[in-house]
This record gives structure tokens, sequence and C-alpha cells, in this order.
């Protein structure tokens, strides 16, 4: 059985696939899938991977993917690849990568944060000190900031 065939084949939307083992909800999350609504999303769990030994793959209905939906991905699964399909079939493929810098994409989680100054609203900033293992901070005040506060203090 190949690999993409464990999940439903879907008509139109994005497969996610080479999410890094157990991280597949933090995808959701991060893509902010709202689960309350009625968009179909396939998930599954631990499936034998050559790339990374065990992995997680999504496939999300009538979704496509945008550049800062990737962006945000790639905080959590630096080696997902995805696949955008249209009428069954693959129409684009992309893969995503960590910038240097995150701008206006997750909210810095230290209350005392210049940018919690709403009178002279700057814009979010993070910096990618380390990729691996992952490390972001905060540009203005420099504090490090946790995988699951990144995920919950997503713009
Ligand atoms: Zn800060």
């Amino acid at each position: 059985m190949s690999e993409m065939r464990r999940v439903t084949a879907i008509r139109n939307g994005t497969v996610v696939d080479h999410i890094p083992s157990g991280y597949a909800m933090q995808v959701i999350s991060i893509l902010r899938i709202n689960t309350d609504r009625a968009t179909p999303v396939s998930l599954v769990m631990n499936v034998p991977s050559d790339k990374l030994g065990r992995k997680d793959v999504l496939k999300i209905e009538d979704r496509e993917l945008d550049q800062e939906d990737l962006d945000r991905l790639a905080l959590i699964a630096p080696a997902a690849s995805i696949a955008i399909i249209r009428n069954h079939a693959v129409a684009e493929k992309m893969n995503v990568e960590l910038a240097d810098d995150l701008l206006n994409i997750a909210k810095c989680s230290f209350s005392n944060c210049i940018t919690k100054n709403l009178r002279e609203p700057l814009p979010q900033r993070m910096k990618v000190v380390s990729r691996e293992p992952l490390e972001v901070r905060c540009y203005y005040c420099g504090r490090g900031q946790e995988i699951d506060e990144l995920i919950e203090n997503i713009i």
C-alpha cells in the first residue's frame, strides 16, 4: 500500500505530508483549522517514513494552503511536503522553509514586552536563533518562546 493511500483520497484540498510523528494536532491548531466547522480533515498518525522514522499525514478538504500558512507550518513541521489537490490530482507541490525572521506570525508571550503597548503598535517579530533544536526569540525583548506558546499565540 502506498503511503498516500493510507488516507482516503480527496477531491480538492491539501495534503500535508512528513509532519513529525505526534504533531498533527498542533498542525491543525497552527493552521487555524476550525474543527467545529464542516471542513473534513483526515489525520493519520505514526505511519512509517523513510525520512522521519515515523510521521503524521494530514488531509484537509476544500482548503488550499497559502504562503502564510506554510510559514506557520514551518515552525512545527520544517520537513513537511505539501500537495495541493484539484479534481483528485496533484496540482501543485510545495515545501516549507523556516524563515530567519517571523513577521506577524505569533505574538510574544512575555506580558511586559514592548509589543504589548497598544499605544504604539509594533509588528510582531520573532527571530529563529536555531533550527535544530528549534529556538525562537522575540526580536524586541529577547524572550525565548516555547513551541506550545507559539502555537497558542499564533496571530
Ligand atoms: Zn517580546
